[in-house]
């Protein structure tokens, strides 16, 4: 927990991004998709500014613009079976960090504990801490060290997951399909998490923003498993579900009665989200909406066009020696760097595999150069 102190500026993302552009390096950790946002995000955009009339330049209802609200509670009221109150069981936010940070400090109260599985995003410790909680941390391990894995091939220890759940926990966070591993949970995964929450009592925060995101196995949504609507808050955002991570809008979706707890931390933090984007996002939506029992659905067509894209770059990285955990969801893959980088350590201040991406970000040479152009060739990326 002294770890993810929030005291101190140390951020992954603001250090390895100003690194990456200091050294000239390929980003690839930060999810800034190199190809165009959804086709149409342009023209809706177009659109709103041709067509609104001077209340798009104003504020909007605090817990989010009603066309977009209504919009997503229609399209998730399509995803989950169930319908959904635009009114009271959807909170616009400030992408998915906005959601995570307002429903994070809406239910932990100082002392209480929070359960977070490893790997994981990583501003959901150092938001519980900064709510006064205590992170209890559950591992996911590899179950198999065959030549080739997946992220299937990685769970949790049942009984290691069922001791963390303790009187003091209030919440379990969870991220399906999971950043940075690509882990798709299982239904059986899901139900051993919701069985334990019923158990105990606790809270589920469900990080699901890349939930139009897989590849080999279907994403299953924790709120529509049986007695897990009532504790669970869904969390997405629209940088993942239409490729526009500047756009900044997520949302959260919930019962009412956990949903009036995050919109009191909004209405005090943010009041409400830029009115203007608000709206082209709602037009998106009710364009996919329209079509979202079609291939041609943006939510189906995104997880077609990365596959060939993520099996290349598994090649790539076994060719150059690298051990990939081929991700069934998301779009980031780790891999073991073991076999060519048996020399790095973690020690307390700092992880091996920062240290390694640092030592390839600053001291690549020529050859490096070389390969990361053919890599990049490869990709199509500019
Ligand atoms: N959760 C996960 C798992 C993510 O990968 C990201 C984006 N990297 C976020 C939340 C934050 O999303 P947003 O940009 O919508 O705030
Ligand atoms: N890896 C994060 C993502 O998936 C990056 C988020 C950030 O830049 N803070 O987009």
């Amino acid at each position: 927990n002294r770890k993810y102190s929030p005291v101190g500026d140390k951020n992954v993302w603001v250090e390895f991004t100003a690194l990456a552009r200091d050294f000239k390096a390929v980003n690839l950790g930060q999810g800034f998709p190199d190809y165009d946002s959804v086709k149409y995000l342009n023209e809706k955009t177009l659109e709103c500014a041709k067509e609104s009339s001077n209340l798009l330049h104003q504020y909007t209802r605090s817990p989010g613009h009603l066309r977009l609200a209504n919009a997503i509670a229609n399209c998730y009221g399509k995803l989950t079976g169930r319908d959904i109150n635009p009114l009271n069981e959807v909170l616009v936010t400030v992408g998915a960090y906005g959601s995570l940070f307002n429903s994070l400090t809406s239910f932990i109260s100082e002392g209480d504990e929070v359960i977070i599985i490893e790997p994981f995003y990583d501003c959901y410790a150092p938001i519980s801490v900064i709510a006064g909680a205590k992170c209890v941390f559950v591992p996911l391990k590899p179950k198999t060290d065959r030549e080739m894995t997946t992220s299937a091939d990685w769970s949790w220890d049942t009984k290691e997951l069922e001791a963390a759940f303790s009187p003091k926990t209030k919440l379990i966070v969870i991220n399906t399909p999971n950043n940075p591993l690509g882990k798709v949970y299982t239904r059986e995964e899901l139900q051993q998490i919701a069985d334990l929450c019923i158990k105990h009592n606790t809270l589920c925060v469900s990080d699901e923003v890349y939930e139009h995101i897989t590849y080999d196995r279907a994403h299953i949504r924790m709120a529509t498993l049986p007695g897990m609507w009532e504790r669970t808050i869904t969390v997405g955002s629209a940088g993942k579900a239409f490729s526009s991570t500047g756009a900044k809008l997520g949302w959260t979706i919930g019962p009412k009665e956990l949903i009036r707890l995050c919109q009191s931390v909004h209405n005090n933090s943010i009041y409400c989200c830029p009115t203007f984007i608000q709206e082209v996002i709602a037009r998106c939506f009710e364009l996919e909406l329209s079509r979202l029992d079609t291939d041609e659905c943006y939510f189906k067509s995104i997880a077609a066009e990365l596959k060939p894209k993520r099996d290349r770059l598994a090649k790539l990285l076994i060719d150059a020696g690298l051990k990939p955990v081929i991700p069934e969801g998301g779009y980031f893959m780790l891999a073991d760097i073991s076999k060519i980088a048996p020399n790095f350590h973690s020690d307390e201040n700092e992880c091996k595999d920062s240290k390694f991406v640092k030592y390839l970000i600053k001291e690549k040479d020529e050859n490096t150069l070389e390969k990361a152009a053919e890599i990049l060739k490869n990709l199509h990326v500019d």
